[in-house]
């Protein structure tokens, strides 16, 4: 990343005590409202002309904005960075989040998965009620105003420099997100401004996102088809180099169970996966998707889907010979019959290139066997990740090394402090996203407010 113009110094400019938050969204509301709580002067500043743009299309406007799951489970869905977020998670956890919200008279409801949503079903209730949060502390909020740069005297912050004119303040946190969805006001410039104070940026992916496979014109025949209760397993490897028998038969990757993958298996799940004219989407696919585009920046990946995860291929072989026995010659629609949906066979038998007949004259076919043995392991080769934009969060960001986990203040820069997505800090789908942004701007508020 090129740290541009952004990094400012102007020595002369008066500091007042205010403390800066730069982005409106699920961090810097719940980061302003803190500081504000504990008596301290606030700037909120928003690009957009409202606060919380992101948090309203969150959960399809739904908003799943927690989760029942312990610290542990919740940590694991971060992967080896989860741990960053003890600190924060002691202080401001889910059960206090939810006592917030209610104090601020929003109900929920609980999925049996585990996920929490507001009452009413709308996202609008999680930001009225952080809006309201910000009214009771007197925070001002700023839309329309794009922060461009800090301004840093001698390692200490100064103030922001914005499209309405320098801002002086000693104390600002960056609140401004990721990179995806940039509609919403999350244009990545969190990442650019302190790129240029210093500090480096883990690469930066999209994560939660389709994947564009190799050759996708090879898969025309199953475009649309959606595989459900499939085992979707990537691998570091060319499709052509899967062992199949390396496949798990349980779990495994990034927040799922204690396993740990062995390579080169990346990570396997069950759930359901749809193939599109690009390649693969699906909620199976977006949550493998963020381990798999970490993964290709070091080599090849393929996917594996098993599409009888229950069903072992000697199985499926015996209800072969079993057809063969009872009807002399037999098709795959008889054999895969309350398997896999009819519509599918076809498709996959299209795809294969072999003819419904899988024994002519009591032998079976080596094409049945192909057949088969995509059934067990229909293969892709990843290309990337379909856009930074479809994407639901961002991987990579501000280096959590340079980051102090009990405060989110920075190691680098006096006076400065992060919050949320911006931090290279990226979960799965159940609410953990928001739970880790409200978790730290909570922590951000707090610690500015006591510098200040
Ligand atoms: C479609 C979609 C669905 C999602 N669903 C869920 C879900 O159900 N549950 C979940 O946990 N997570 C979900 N997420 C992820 C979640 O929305 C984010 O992780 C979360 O909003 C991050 O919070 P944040 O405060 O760090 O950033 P954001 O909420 O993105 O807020 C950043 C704010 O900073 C502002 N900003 C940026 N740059 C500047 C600048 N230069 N000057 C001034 N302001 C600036 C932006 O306009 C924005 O308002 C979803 C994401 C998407 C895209």
């Amino acid at each position: 990343m090129t740290s541009r113009a952004y990094i400012l110094h102007n020595s002369s400019m008066a500091c007042n005590k205010q403390i800066i938050i730069i982005g409106a969204g699920a961090g810097g509301m719940m980061a302003a409202g803190r500081a504000a709580e504990l008596g301290t002067r606030v700037l909120l500043l928003e690009k957009m002309d409202r606060p919380g743009k992101k948090v309203l299309i969150t959960g399809n406007g739904r908003c799943n904005f927690t989760n029942t799951k312990d610290k542990d489970d919740f940590m694991a869905q971060f992967g080896a960075s989860g741990r960053f977020l003890l600190p924060s998670f002691n202080r401001f956890f889910s059960g206090e989040l939810l006592e917030f919200f209610a104090r601020y008279g929003m109900t929920f409801k609980t999925k049996a998965s585990g996920k929490i949503y507001p009452a009413s079903g709308s996202s609008h209730d999680v930001v009225r009620a952080l809006e309201l949060y910000l009214a009771r502390g007197g925070v001002e909020v700023r839309p329309n105003t794009n922060v461009m740069g800090l301004i840093v005297d001698r390692g200490k912050v100064c103030g922001v420099r914005t499209s309405e004119g320098d801002l002086p303040s000693t104390t600002v946190i960056v609140a401004t997100g990721g990179a995806s969805h940039p509609q919403t006001g999350s244009t990545g410039d969190g990442f650019r401004i302190a790129a240029a104070t210093g500090h480096s940026i883990a690469n930066l992916r999209p994560g939660l996102v389709p994947l564009v496979v190799k050759d996708p014109g090879k898969y025309k025949k199953l475009e649309g088809a959606g595989l459900r209760g499939v085992r979707v397993t990537a691998f570091s490897c060319h499709s052509n180099e899967i062992d199949t028998a390396l496949t798990p038969q349980a779990n495994v990757g990034r927040g799922l169970a204690s396993k740990i993958p062995v390579a080169p298996v990346i990570e396997s799940r069950v759930g359901d996966a749809v193939v599109t004219h690009f390649g693969l989407s699906g909620p199976a696919i977006l949550e493998a998707s963020i381990d798999i585009v970490k993964a290709l920046e070091n080599g090849p990946v393929s996917v594996s889907i098993d599409l009888t995860p229950n069903i072992t291929i000697d199985e499926l072989m015996s209800r072969l010979e079993e057809a063969r026995a009872k009807y002399c010659s037999s098709n795959y629609l008889d054999i895969l019959k309350g398997v896999l949906p009819q519509a599918l066979i076809k498709s996959l038998s299209a795809m294969t290139d072999v003819t419904h007949h899988m024994v002519n004259n009591g032998v079976v076919s080596p094409e049945s066997e192909l057949f088969l043995q995509s059934v067990k392991s229909l293969r892709f080769d990843i290309e990337r990740p379909y856009s930074m934009e479809t994407a639901v969060v961002t991987g990579g960001g501000v280096s959590l090394d340079e980051i102090d986990p009990e405060t989110m203040a920075s190691k680098i820069i006096t006076g400065l402090y992060f919050c949320g997505e911006v931090m290279d800090l990226d979960a799965g789908t159940g609410g953990y996203n928001l739970q880790a942004a409200f978790s730290t701007g909570f922590m951000a508020g707090e610690s500015a407010a006591a510098a200040i």
